[in-house]
């Protein structure tokens, strides 16, 4: 039986596979290829990788698992998990089954967008979700946020750091009060009601924004806050809930790492990972010590 089945290889997953196999666990690691900025071109903020494609990022992190032959990486699904008594058994999409004394999901999430032609198109190439990430290689350009109410406000306002060309496309309605709108104005944030149509762009770079009534706006990118989806299908197999409050384990012997949990960055899944890699390792140690405590006694 494996000490530890890790169901993501996303800087999370990886992270603690890479703690696991240093304390020479017997870890598999299963990835069924999708992690979120998939679409992205660049991770930033990450030090010492600024500016690196998300799929070499996660090739390092394989190639830097190689060394540890007790930790096996696979490409592909975990189709099921069940618990069978102190241990689990997951299924793979070929059907097999394996056990592990613990489970670790680090299955990150899913961003929702709007269901706009050219949202899922320009996503991570023009389309972003996260100033801190993106908005310094726009800086000075011509923005739009997408966005109603407070929380288009707030976002609009947010991106003043990186640019004064900013207008806020409501999609309908702006659901803003008369003081909302006097202070955007007074920021010459433009505030746009008409419904988008399209978003339009060449060679994967969004260009400008088609609205209903015809009228076009040149735009270099949009933000918007998009509505995050955690990924939590196998916690729902295993008969669980997300916690209200932070705790770990879930449930015995069931962790969670990364974006599917808490986190919202790559270096701060890398740090969870990380973190949950040696909180497992001790709960195994916990485990061995109390048998071989009981044994010992009883001899
Ligand atoms: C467009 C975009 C740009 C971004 N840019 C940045 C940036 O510049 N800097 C930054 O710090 N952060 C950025 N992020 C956020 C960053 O992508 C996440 O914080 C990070 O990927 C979280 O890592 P994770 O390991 O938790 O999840 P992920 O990286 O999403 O990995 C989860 C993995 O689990 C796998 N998985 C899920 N379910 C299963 C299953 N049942 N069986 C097997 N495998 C499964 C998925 O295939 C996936 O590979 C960006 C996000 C987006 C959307």
């Amino acid at each position: 039986m494996l000490d530890v089945i890790i169901v993501g290889a996303g800087p999370a997953g990886l992270s603690a596979a890479l703690m696991l196999g240093r304390c020479r666990r017997y870890v598999l690691v299963c990835d069924s290829g999708q992690p979120r900025n998939a679409s992205s071109r660049a991770v930033h903020n990450f030090l010492t990788r600024d500016g690196i494609s998300p799929k070499e990022f996660r090739q390092i992190g394989r190639d830097q698992l190689q060394p540890y032959t007790n930790v096996e990486l696979r490409a592909t699904t975990v189709t099921e998990a069940v618990r069978e008594g102190n241990s689990f058994a997951v299924k793979l999409a070929d059907n097999s089954i394996h056990t592990a004394r613990s489970l670790l999901l680090a299955t990150g999430l899913i961003d929702t967008l709007p269901n706009i032609e050219g949202f899922s198109q320009f996503f991570g190439a023009g389309v972003y979700s996260c100033p801190y990430c993106d908005a310094w290689e726009l800086r000075d350009q011509p923005l739009a946020v997408f966005g109603q109410g407070a929380a288009g406000e707030a976002l609009a306002l947010q991106l003043l750091q990186w640019s004064r060309d900013i207008v806020l496309c409501t999609n309908g309605p702006s659901q803003l009060d008369a003081r909302e709108i006097a202070f955007l104005t007074h920021h010459e944030i433009r505030i746009c009601e008409e419904p988008i149509a399209r978003l339009e762009g060449f060679d994967q770079q969004l260009e400008r924004i088609v609205f209903a009534d015809g009228s076009v706006l040149p735009r270099r990118a949009l933000f918007l806050q998009t509505k995050p989806q955690r990924r939590v299908e196998l916690l729902e197999k295993l008969g669980l809930k997300m916690p209200e409050r932070y705790q770990q384990p879930i449930a015995p012997g069931v962790f969670m790492a990364g974006d599917v949990y808490q986190t919202r960055w790559v270096s701060g899944a890398v740090a969870d990972g990380a973190e949950l890699g040696v909180l497992i390792n001790k709960e195994l140690q916990k485990e061995d010590l109390t048998r071989s405590y009981r044994s010992f006694k009883e001899e």
